[in-house]
């Protein structure tokens, strides 16, 4: 696939098209200081990057609408220049929920619509104001949910041109199933938000969702931030893999990079997330080197079939 930054679009089934590098926004909130994500993302749409991805439940959604606004009144790009990818949490799911938690993303942003918004995972936790609603023993309070109801809500968001497109997130096969057998289906979703880098690399759900058209969002592309409470950490550090650091080292490009060329030269869109100047501008040097297929293969190779991210609720 020959690449070039000016050119890393990849169509959606709904004819809209989605930039196949992003920046990623989820950081710790008691970790990270207030207006780091804020800078990161002015100082990514000055390097070029035009897709953010971010959510509600990342409670940094204001500064990323602030930051997109800012660049905006600068006249540095106009709103259509940006993707912005939001998500429909948990408490959610109830179909007459879905609306109005968009709209309160979008207050939040301070924007008329999201590019894609989409269903952060494929169950449901009890609606109300409790992001992880828990029982006295400290369990999760599990709801049940219609994931075709809740898509049916999704619809209605696109009609209403609150979303340009909608996609899903963590959706196995048989998920993605249920949606596209779903008597009526109005919209497909354009895509899957899971899990992909060069240790978890979703050969046969790439091939399910290459034949029905709908796009991988590789999370997680750099391996996360190895965070001990959401990570799996027995899993080896991606960017110390010595194969990646080889091929690195041939192309004057570090480990990252490679990780990221990989994911976008198999056309899984990647949102690596970085608050870090440096790092931001690293990322988005990927379109000006390609990968042979031997190595693409030798990467290919490194598949774990483990996650980092193991979503234990
Ligand atoms: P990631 O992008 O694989 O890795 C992020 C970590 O790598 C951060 O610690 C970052 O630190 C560091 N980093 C960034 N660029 C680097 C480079 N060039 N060299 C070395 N280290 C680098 O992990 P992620 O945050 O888990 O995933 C990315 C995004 O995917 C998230 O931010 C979020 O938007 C999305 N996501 C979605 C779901 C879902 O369920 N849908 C789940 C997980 C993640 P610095 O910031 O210090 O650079």
């Amino acid at each position: 696939m020959n690449l070039t930054a000016e050119s890393h679009r990849v169509p959606l089934s709904d004819g809209n098209s989605i930039p196949l590098l992003g920046l990623g926004t989820y950081a710790d909130p008691q970790k990270t200081p207030k207006g780091s994500c804020l800078e990161s993302v002015k100082i990514a749409i000055d390097t070029g990057y035009r897709h953010i991805d971010g959510a509600f439940v990342y409670y940094n959604e204001h500064e990323v609408g602030q930051a997109i606004r800012e660049k905006i009144a600068e006249g540095k790009i106009k709103r259509e220049d940006i993707f912005y990818c939001g998500k429909l949490w948990n408490t959610c799911h109830p179909p007459e929920l879905v609306r109005p938690t968009l709209e309160k993303t979008l207050k939040i942003l301070q924007l008329d619509y999201v590019d894609l918004y989409i269903i952060e995972l494929p169950m449901a936790f009890k609606p109300g104001d409790a992001i992880y609603p828990k029982d006295e023993n400290g369990k999760f309070i599990y709801h049940e949910t219609d994931l075709c109801a809740t898509w049916e809500a999704m619809e209605a968001c696109k009609d209403a041109g609150l979303a340009k497109s909608i996609g899903v997130s963590n959706f196995n096969r048989r998920q993605l199933e249920m949606i596209l057998n779903k008597p009526g289906l109005k919209y497909k979703p354009v895509s899957n938000q899971v899990e992909c880098h060069p240790y978890f690399t979703q050969p046969k759900l790439l091939e399910f969702c290459r034949q029905h058209d709908i796009v991988i969002v590789g999370y997680s592309p750099l391996g996360t931030s190895r965070d001990e409470t959401w990570v799996n950490v027995s899993s080896p550090p991606l960017l110390k893999d010595p194969v990646l650091n080889a091929i690195g080292k041939k192309y004057n490009k570090t480990a990252a990079q490679v990780a990221l060329r990989f994911s976008i030269q198999r056309g899984v869109v990647v949102i690596p997330k970085s608050f870090n100047p440096q790092r931001i501008r690293e990322n988005f040097q990927i379109f000006d080197f390609s990968l042979t297929e031997k190595e693409m293969k030798e990467i290919e190779a490194l598949n774990k079939n483990v996650r980092y991210v193991e979503l234990l609720m």
